[in-house]
């Protein structure tokens, strides 16, 4: 079964953190489809991926300010 993906990027296009969708990779550099403004754009999986953990790291933050038990 054929899964698209996502990857939460910020879109060179329209300058929006949005969710992109991935429609292929060619050595390192990977297609992505803005679900905001539609456009197309290559980016390098290190950006992607850099990207990606630093919002992985402000969610983190979110969650642990919003955890009760954290106090
Ligand atoms: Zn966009």
């Amino acid at each position: 079964m054929e899964q698209t993906t996502t990857r939460i990027f910020s879109c060179p296009m329209c300058g929006v953190d949005a969710p992109h969708e991935v429609a292929g990779e060619l050595n390192a550099v990977i297609a992505v489809r803005c679900s905001n403004c539609g456009n197309g754009s290559l980016v390098r999986e290190n950006d992607l991926d850099a990207f990606q953990m630093r919002w992985a790291e402000e969610l983190r933050e979110i969650l642990a300010s919003l955890d009760p038990s954290n106090e």
